[in-house]
C-alpha cells in the first residue's frame, strides 16, 4: 500500500537517537532545551515549549490564555478533532465557523459575521484557533486584525505547517498570533514519533506552558513562596506529565536539519500531480500568492463532471493499494459533538465544510514518495476518471 504519508527516517536519525538510550538522560535531559532551541531559530519565536503531542500543547496554549468553564473558542470543523478537543479538556465551548471554499481554512468573512452577532449578544469567543490546512494559512493579517477589534486571542493549529512561510516569514514566528503549535506525528512534515511544540513571544506564556507541561512544579527561586532548601520545589498551579522524552527530542533536533529538503521535496512532487492531473475533473489545491505551504497534504476535490462518484473513487484508489485519506470528517458530525450546543447539528449552517467533505481526497504526498509509486497514483486517478 502507498501510504498518504510516511515519515523520513535516515542514519543520522537512528544515530541520534541511539546515542541517547546510552546517555544519562532519557528525559529531562539536555535534547529537549536543544530542540526547542532549534524550534525558536527555525520559526523566529521567542519561547518554544516541548510535550509530548500537539493536543497536549493545545491543551496547555489554550489554559495558559486563561481559557475556562463558560468561555467559547471558535475553530474551523475542517480539522482534527484536537483542535476542539482541548478546549472542552478545559470547561470550555466550542464553535464552529465555515470554511473559505479556496483555502479550505476558516472563512474570515463567515468570522466576521459571527463576531458582529456575538458581540451584540455578549458572546464573543476569548480564543479563536485557525487550522492552516494542508500546510497553507489564512489571511492571518485579517485574522489578527478581527482579534484586536474584538479582544479575542490567537491560537494557531499549525500542525500541517513546520517549515511553512506566510507572507515572507516563517510560521510558527506569532507575529500575528499569541501562540503557534506544531505536531511531530510521523505522518507530519518532521517527526519525533509522538510529538509536539507551542511558540510564542510572550514570556508570560511561556512560563505558564512550560509550567503546565510538568505538573505545575517549578524550582525557580522568584516563582516560589519560600525555600526550604536544595530539595524544594513548589506545585504552583495544576498541571500534567506532557513532558517529551529524550529520544524524542533527540530525533526532533535531528529531521530538524532535513526540515527544508522535506519541504523541498513535497514542493516537487506537489507540482507534478499539479501538471499530470490537470484537466481531469478535479479541483487541485489553491496556493496563496504571500505564503509558501508546508504541503502536509495534496487534498483534490472530485468535481460534479466526473464520471465516478467521490466514494467510488476513494474505493477504487484503495483496491489499487493507494492509501488515501480523508483530511477530515467536519468535527460537527462527531457524535461527540453533534448534540453540544453551537458547536454541532446544524450541517445547513456549514455549507463550505459539507461540500469539501462531500468531495476530498488527500492523494500520497510525501518526501520519500518515489516518482514509480507517484506515477502510479496518477495513472490510476487518470483511468478513473477518463470519460467512458
Ligand atoms: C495531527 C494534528 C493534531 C494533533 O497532533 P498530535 O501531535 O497527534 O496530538 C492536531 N491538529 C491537527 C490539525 C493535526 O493535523
Amino acid at each position: 500500500m502507498i501510504p498518504y504519508g510516511r515519515q523520513d527516517i535516515d542514519a543520522s536519525d537512528i544515530a541520534a537517537v541511539t546515542s541517547v538510550l546510552k546517555s544519562d538522560f532519557l528525559t529531562q535531559g539536555p535534547q529537549v532545551p536543544a530542540f526547542e532551541a532549534v524550534i525558536a531559530e527555525k520559526t523566529g519565536a521567542a519561547h518554544a515549549i516541548a510535550v509530548n503531542s500537539a493536543t497536549s500543547a493545545l491543551h496547555i496554549a489554550y489554559l495558559a490564555l486563561g481559557l475556562g468553564q463558560g468561555d467559547d473558542l471558535w475553530t474551523s470543523p475542517i480539522t482534527f478533532v484536537a483542535t476542539a478537543n482541548a478546549a472542552l479538556y478545559c470547561g470550555a465551548n466550542v464553535r464552529f465557523i465555515d470554511i473559505d471554499r479556496d483555502r479550505y481554512t476558516i472563512d474570515l468573512d463567515r468570522l466576521e459575521e459571527a463576531l458582529i452577532e456575538a458581540e451584540a449578544n455578549g458572546t464573543l469567543p476569548k480564543i479563536v484557533a485557525p487550522v492552516h490546512l494542508a500546510g497553507q494559512s489564512c489571511d492571518m493579517i485579517r485574522l489578527a486584525a478581527l482579534g484586536k477589534k474584538y479582544g479575542f486571542a490567537i491560537v494557531e493549529d499549525a500542525s500541517h505547517s513546520i517549515g511553512a512561510t506566510f507572507d515572507g516569514q516563517p510560521v510558527g514566528d506569532c507575529r500575528y498570533s499569541d501562540i503557534c503549535v506544531f505536531s511531530f506525528h510521523p505522518v507530519k512534515i518532521i517527526t519525533t514519533a509522538e510529538g509536539g511544540v507551542a511558540t510564542t513571544n510572550n514570556p508570560e506564556l511561556a512560563r505558564q506552558m512550560s509550567l503546565l507541561r510538568s505538573h505545575g512544579i517549578t524550582r525557580d527561586a522568584d516563582l516560589m513562596t519560600t525555600n526550604d532548601g536544595g530539595w524544594y520545589y513548589e506545585q504552583i498551579t495544576l498541571g500534567f506529565n506532557y513532558r517529551m522524552t529524550e529520544l524524542q527530542a533527540a530525533l526532533g533536533v535531528s529531521q530538524s536539519r532535513r526540515l527544508d529538503q522535506f519541504i523541498d521535496a513535497r514542493h516537487e512532487r506537489a507540482r507534478r500531480y499539479d501538471t499530470e492531473l490537470g484537466g481531469l475533473p478535479l479541483r487541485l489545491p489553491f496556493q496563496a500568492l504571500n505564503q509558501r505551504s508546508a504541503l502536509h497534504l495534496y487534498p483534490v476535490l472530485v468535481t460534479d463532471d466526473a464520471p465516478v462518484s467521490r466514494g467510488e473513487l476513494f474505493e477504487l484508489l484503495r483496491n489499487a493499494g493507494i492509501g488515501v485519506n480523508l483530511h477530515y470528517i467536519p468535527v460537527y458530525r462527531q457524535p461527540w459533538y453533534r448534540h453540544r450546543p453551537g458547536a454541532g447539528g446544524e450541517r445547513d449552517a456549514f455549507p463550505a465544510a459539507e461540500d469539501y467533505y462531500a468531495r476530498a481526497i488527500s492523494i500520497p504526498l510525501f518526501s520519500g514518495l518515489t516518482e514509480t509509486d507517484q506515477d502510479f497514483v496518477v495513472q490510476t486517478l487518470r483511468k478513473a476518471l477518463s470519460p467512458t
